[in-house]
């Protein structure tokens, strides 16, 4: 009785969605969701340790994360027009964006293959979402999204930079065009920065309809859930009247504080992370039967040309390694599959494991 009354009164389209998948990991080689390998020294843990002391539990977290901002904005140079929100994580960010846009703003748009919650979270709020297919090399197909954007006119345009799950960055002159084509919001998500060595945020100094947004979730703080979103004051000053109160927990505050005050352990650990991805890139180039995508990001995309994806995945599973099976029949991903570069002897058991799969030997 009680499944009826909620079949009743929940939104159609919210019954039509699937619960985000997370696999169940325990005693694998994690190498699925691009995680950053490192955890923190013992020495960064009891210095961190010692900052959460202060937390005053018993209050609400700072509702601006006054002190972060004011430590990340003397960390970079922002347009005076321009100002920082902070998000549970970007995907806030994201629901923020796009539950902030007038009904009838025109729908939201991004590219295919991409980051899935630019389309869950439009689902989510009811959105129109509108992909555009990049080309067979996953660079834009910038005259097909112009074309698009003229069409309809998107309130909101996403792009991953590096994309996600292809690896990739987009070309300068795709994106000027497609800036310059957009009378709507264009939103640069740049969760992989700390790989990519490239930034758009200039971007800011030219246009008011570009916002950035970041996330340390990749240089290793995923467990703190947090995202940052630059751009012009117009946008975040609305954006932040519907960002709840106290979104940015006391603890994650402190968290954020600390280590940007210990950046260059998070660089280091991103060096070696690009390192081990060019040394799996050339493992993997070798193996015959695979086709390897080149990656800016903390993982690989790569087609099993002979073996079903669904299989190698399967196969991996059984010596304990777990990747991600991004197949989807029909599409640019179809036998694809990604692989997040973890430590160097994480990526040897998956590079030996893999060998000996697509020789057969399994
Ligand atoms: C992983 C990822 C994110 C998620 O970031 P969180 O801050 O952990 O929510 C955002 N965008 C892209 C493209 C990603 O791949």
């Amino acid at each position: 009785m009680h499944n009826n009354l909620a079949k009743q009164l929940i939104r159609a389209e919210i019954q039509a969605l699937q619960a985000y998948h997370v696999q169940p990991s325990n005693g694998l080689v994690k190498l699925d969701i691009m995680e950053n390998p490192y955890d923190w020294s013992a020495e960064l843990k009891a210095a961190w340790l010692e900052k959460l002391h202060s937390a005053s539990i018993n209050r609400y977290p700072d509702a601006q994360g006054q002190n972060i901002k004011e430590k990340l904005l003397a960390q970079m140079t922002l347009p005076d027009s321009c100002d920082v929100m902070f998000g549970n994580g970007s995907d806030e960010l994201i629901q923020i964006i796009i539950q902030s846009l007038a009904v009838n703003a025109g729908p939201v748009m991004s590219v295919s293959p991409t980051f899935v919650m630019f389309r869950i979270l439009a689902e989510v709020t009811s959105k129109e979402y509108i992909d555009v297919p990049l080309n067979s090399d996953f660079s834009l197909n910038s005259v097909a999204l112009v074309q698009a954007i003229e069409r309809h006119r998107p309130a909101c345009l996403f792009l991953a930079y590096p994309n996600n799950p292809t690896g990739n960055l987009f070309s300068e002159r795709d994106l000027d065009q497609i800036i310059a084509a957009s009378k709507g919001l264009v939103i640069i998500d740049e969760a992989y920065l700390p790989f990519a060595g490239t930034t758009q945020i200039d971007r800011l100094n030219q246009y008011s309809n570009v916002l950035i947004m970041r996330t340390l979730s990749k240089a290793g703080l995923a467990g703190l859930r947090f995202g940052m979103l630059f751009g012009d004051k117009q946008w975040l000053d609305e954006f932040n009247k519907i960002r709840l109160p106290f979104n940015i927990n006391s603890l994650t505050q402190i968290s954020v504080e600390f280590a940007l005050d210990n950046m260059a352990f998070f660089e280091n650990n991103a060096e070696k992370i690009v390192a081990e991805r060019t040394r799996v890139y050339d493992q993997l180039c070798r193996l015959s039967g695979l086709q390897v995508y080149p990656s800016d990001a903390n993982f690989i995309l790569f087609k099993s040309i002979r073996i079903p994806a669904t299989q190698l995945f399967e196969g991996l599973l059984e010596r304990h390694i777990l990747i991600k099976c991004v197949h989807k029949p029909d599409t640019m991903l179809e036998q694809c599959l990604r692989v997040t570069i973890g430590t160097e002897q994480e990526n040897n058991l998956f590079l030996n494991s893999i060998e000996d799969l697509t020789r057969g030997l399994a």
